[in-house]
């Protein structure tokens, strides 16, 4: 945050350290500005850093039969580092979304524990009873507007092919929840509705009202996971973060089972409309922030 308004530079708290500022991000021109959360990859970090039993919920479903390149990568990478830290890791997802997600899990040798969850209304309570987790986490997950739909960055409903696993959020638990999200419509963003109002009139459409207790925005959902596993290595003194090398083969893997870009549509190993390299050097940037000494610990 900038310092403003009778507030002295020497005295204004260093709450954007240099992971934020990657996570910070704009590549889309989505305003992230507006619904940033400064420090939130570290909160999210700290709440996961001893969790025991964990759901990662992922899988965006752009049109029929149209997963996309952007969350299984972030979900895999999270889930490898949680893993390591002594979690039980289990992935919750979709039919559709599956094969991608164990695409990304295989990439990273992790072993496949992917819960899939059949088409229907009543999945959450089941999943909650059965698995009993401490954390839940979603990554580039729909998430339902005020109206109940699932609407796509185009304002487009995507309801008929993305099963309502945002109930997981919305039923009572024990669970400390946490969301990752890059464009206002996903699991986590009811945090930012007002903030995202502020950005017009699809942004207000699309806006999910699940909301989290802690939401990391990112100008990429798949970066927001890599921003947490920064953070979670500053915490543990380990590096838990993938390398640029196995962001390309991770993008690469999750193409070849069937993902598209969510953004230009094409079944080609981009995530967000930006080339592999572009994710490649954000993974290098979260490296070098994770292992300086800038990020308070
Ligand atoms: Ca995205």
């Amino acid at each position: 945050m900038i310092a403003s308004g009778g507030v002295s530079p020497a005295r204004a708290r260093p709450t954007h350290g240099l992971i934020d500022q990657i996570l910070a991000l704009d590549p889309g021109r989505r305003g992230i500005a507006t619904f940033f959360r400064p420090g939130a990859a570290l909160a999210a970090a700290r709440a996961l850093r001893r969790a025991r039993r964990v759901l990662i919920v992922t899988g965006f479903t752009v049109k029929p039969d149209m997963p996309e390149t952007d969350g299984p990568p972030g979900a895999a990478v999270l889930g490898r580092a949680l893993r390591l830290l002594g979690a039980r890791v289990r992935y919750v997802t979709d039919r559709v979304n599956a094969p991608i997600v164990g695409a990304a899990l295989a990439t990273l040798g992790e072993p496949p524990d992917v819960v899939v969850c059949p088409d229907g209304k009543d999945v959450a309570r089941g999943v909650l009873a059965a698995e009993r987790p401490t954390c839940l986490v979603a990554i580039e997950r729909p998430g339902r507007n005020h109206a109940g739909d699932y609407l796509s960055m185009r304002g487009e409903s995507v309801a008929a092919w993305n099963a309502p696993l945002d109930a997981l959020f919305m039923v009572p638990s024990r669970a400390t929840t946490i969301g990752i999200g890059d464009g206002g419509n996903e699991i986590g963003m009811g945090v930012v509705r007002a903030r995202l109002r502020r950005l017009g009139p699809l942004a207000t459409r699309i806006a999910s009202v699940v909301a989290v207790d802690h939401l990391v925005v990112a100008g990429v959902s798949n970066w927001g996971g890599y921003g947490v596993v920064a953070a979670l290595s500053r915490l543990a003194g380990r590096d838990l973060l993938h390398t640029p090398e196995l962001e390309r083969r991770l993008v690469e893997a999750c193409v070849a089972a069937g993902a598209s870009d969510g953004v230009t549509r094409r079944r080609e190993p981009t995530v967000d409309g930006l080339p592999i390299e572009a994710h490649a050097a954000v993974v290098e940037l979260l490296r070098w922030a994770a292992c300086s000494g800038i990020i308070p610990a």
